[in-house]
């Protein structure tokens, strides 16, 4: 079921994220004891005590990083530790062969920061390098190495002399456990094998995107464990009455009985497209992987090709979404057509699909079936009575080596399906050598998102009008935000928050988001604005402050501005962003929950932190009116948010039929596309004027 897909989705972000946290906090303890004068002079001076009770032994045994070495300028080492004990520096050769090249790199970046300078110390404090290895034996790592620096201006660093601080954590039950503490995930470890097909998965890869493993847990089904987690709650002392808890209590169980999937369906689900039943991501690399093996044996050649439909999102926007969906399946069928039988043909995601074409004697034969699927897409298809025309572009990867990694090939075939794009739609591109690679296709994106940030360029909030029940006045609009690339065109946030959150670059972009919002609310007529929150944010204990800074500066009220959170947030049970929630909403800003229902759905959790509101995530809009379950899902939340005096908004409002179920549910506000869809500022304000009466409401 779909809610249940948009979960696992979010539980993949949420290892995602934890790993990327995982791994970022390494060089923070690092940086706690190897930017310090005393490291730097004691390193010089090879005095082993200090070194052992300050830097080395005392690192490993503190924040538990598995080895930690000191290199010396020729890179050799010099003292090293595991588990708090002293081991023979040279121990460190059994890691050389993985982390050599992290430490040149590093090396090289270094030497080009600092160019002739006498003193390397300001260019490079906050460098290193950080990445995922694999040791011998097939142990995997997380590997991150600093310069030692002086902290102070009073010691000089020769450049090229530098020490090199090294720390190793291996990824077993410790690296693992925190994260599935703090996402609530269940069974999360790390394998290197493709993990078994009940498991959800993340693949684990180095900076040079080869695969280096797999975190795998047993995934959740919210939609069934919502209406278990609504009973404990239900039993705290909400102002229901007893007969209606009872009633509630019923109907929940009801629900959630007849929302078990069997197994063989969720087997299904888990390997195959909801939309068109052809297999998915997940079946698709292993039927690479199958694919490469067999080449290996059999000593044919295989052929990836990417496809991405030209037009498709136009065609989504001005058709609608069901006219989308449909296309999608037409697509799908028209490519089983085309490929042989041995062939796979898998959706991706959105408009992306993929072939493996097994068994190609040279590359005319790859260029052939992407011409008759060039073709047999250019046909017209048939949407609800109208003719549509879309085109496809198709990116082509072949190979014949034998130790050719499936990451490799993808990112690959990936790299022509741009370049074909950027040639001009409907055409096909073969994967060549000198290609620019992903890897620098994403730095270039990171250094364009800087540079966007810094001059204040491309970067833009639309505004999606909320409207209130029952008097469908605007009542509030959420702040989207969107970035105009200058080569890439468009960017929809999900393309580069990610991209933001992994590199660091969240918390500026943010603030910038917050700013705008409030700047363009505190002269609107909006009554108030809402802005999504990612919950990196909250790792800066001085996010509140920032806040009410940024307020206090634009001149906007404090109830005219509401914060949406998603629901790992409080799952952290952090105290920090506990905190941050307390302070926010005692200045008066509101805290919605967003996408409710497709995280954890812990309902305790609401009691304990607070919240004053619930947003009704699409994919329960997007499915009532279609059988019970849901509809009595959506109508125990919105009784569960009265009971505890919160109000709630249901998002993704697309048909008719979901807005009269919802009115007749009494859900407070309605968003989504058929009430409007995000729109500039400037419009806002236009559909204010048309739509309003001036006098100013700031309820929530
Ligand atoms: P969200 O918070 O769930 O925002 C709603 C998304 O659903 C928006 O997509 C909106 O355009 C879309 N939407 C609204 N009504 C409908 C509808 O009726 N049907 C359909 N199919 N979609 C509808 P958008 O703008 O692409 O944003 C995607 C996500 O990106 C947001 O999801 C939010 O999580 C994130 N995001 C957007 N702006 C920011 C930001 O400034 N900061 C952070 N951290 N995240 C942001
Ligand atoms: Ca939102
Ligand atoms: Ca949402």
């Amino acid at each position: 079921m779909r809610i249940d897909d948009r979960s696992l989705a979010r539980q993949i972000r949420s290892v995602e994220i934890g790993l990327a946290e995982a791994i970022a906090e390494i060089p923070v303890e690092q940086d706690s004891s190897a930017i310090w004068d005393d490291a730097v002079v004691n390193l010089r001076a090879n005095n082993e005590a200090w070194l052992a009770e300050n830097l080395i032994e005392w690192m490993s045994e503190y924040y538990r990083h598995d080895y930690v070495y000191v290199l010396d300028r020729h890179n050799l080492p010099m003292r090293g530790a595991s588990s708090g004990e002293k081991v023979e520096a040279n121990s460190f050769e059994v890691f050389r062969r993985a982390i050599q090249p992290l430490v040149l790199q590093l090396r090289a970046d270094m030497a080009s920061v600092s160019g002739d300078r006498e003193d390397s110390t300001s260019a490079i404090t906050g460098l290193g390098i950080a990445d995922f290895v694999t040791l011998p034996e097939q142990s995997v790592a997380a590997v991150s190495i600093r310069p030692v620096v002086p902290s102070s201006g009073a010691l000089k660093q020769v450049p090229g002399e530098e020490y090199l601080h090294v720390s190793i954590k291996t990824i077993a039950e410790a690296f693992t456990r925190p994260i599935a503490a703090r996402f609530s995930l269940r069974e999360l470890q790390f394998v290197t094998a493709v993990p078994n097909s009940d498991r959800a998965w993340v693949a684990v890869r180095d900076r040079s995107y080869s695969l280096i493993g797999y975190m795998t847990w047993s995934p959740d089904r919210p939609a069934s464990a919502l209406v278990l987690d609504l009973l404990p709650a239900a039993g705290l002392s909400f102002a229901v009455g007893v007969t209606g808890l009872v009633l509630l209590l019923r109907r929940l169980r009801r629900t959630s009985a007849k929302l078990e999937v069997s197994e063989a369906q969720a087997q299904y689900l888990a390997f195959h497209d909801p939309l068109c039943g052809i297999p998915n991501r997940a079946l698709f690399e292993d039927r690479l992987d199958q694919a490469l093996a067999m080449m290996r044996r059999t000593k044919g050649k295989v052929a990836l090709h990417f496809l991405d439909l030209d037009g498709f999102k136009h065609l989504n926007d001005t058709l609608g979404h069901a006219a989308g969906d449909e296309l999608l399946c037409q697509v799908s069928k028209r490519l089983r057509i085309v490929i042989r039988e041995t062939d796979t043909v898998a959706r991706l995601g959105g408009d992306e699909f993929a072939i493996i074409q097994v068994d190609v004697a040279e590359q005319l034969g790859a260029e052939r079936l992407a011409e008759r699927i060039i073709a047999s897409i250019s046909e017209p298809f048939h949407l609800s009575g109208e003719e549509v025309r879309v085109g496809v572009s198709i990116g082509i990867v072949l190979t014949s080596e034998p130790d050719c990694a499936a990451a490799d090939l993808r990112r690959k075939a990936d790299i022509a399906l741009y370049q074909a794009k950027a040639n001009g739609r409907g055409r096909l591109q073969v994967f060549v050598g000198d290609m620019d690679d992903a890897v620098r296709q994403k730095q270039a994106l990171e250094r364009d998102l800087r540079l966007a940030l810094r001059e204040e360029r491309g970067l833009r909030l639309d505004y999606q009008p909320i409207f209130s029940r029952p008097s469908s006045e605007v009542c509030g609009a959420e702040a989207l935000l969107r970035w105009s690339h200058s080569e890439l065109g468009q960017l929809r946030p999900d393309e580069f928050i990610s991209l933001a959150e992994e590199r660091g670059l969240i918390d500026q972009l943010g603030l910038w988001v917050l700013n705008s919002a409030c700047r363009y609310a505190a002269k609107s007529s909006i009554p108030w604005v809402a802005v999504n929150v990612s919950p990196l944010q909250f790792r800066d204990d001085c996010f509140a402050d920032r806040v009410l800074e940024i307020l206090a500066l634009t001149g906007l009220a404090p109830d005219r501005l509401e914060i949406e959170i998603t629901e790992g947030l409080l799952l952290q049970n952090s105290p920090v962003v506990q905190a941050t929630l307390t302070k926010l909403r005692v200045a008066g800003i509101r805290v919605a929950l967003d996408d409710f229902g497709t995280g954890y759905s812990s309902i305790s959790y609401l009691r304990t932190y607070g919240v004053d509101k619930l947003k009704i995530d699409r994919s329960f809009v997007e499915q009532l009116g279609q059988g019970q379950d849901i509809d009595s899902i959506v109508r125990s939340i919105i009784e569960l948010a009265r009971a505890m005096r919160m109000r709630v908004t249901a998002e993704g409002v697309e048909t008719d039929l979901q807005r009269s179920i919802l009115d007749d549910l009494g859900c407070d506000q309605l968003q989504g596309f058929l009430l409007a869809r995000p729109i500039s500022g400037d419009e806002l304000e236009r559909l204010l004027a048309r739509t309003r009466t001036p006098a100013l409401s700031a309820v929530g």
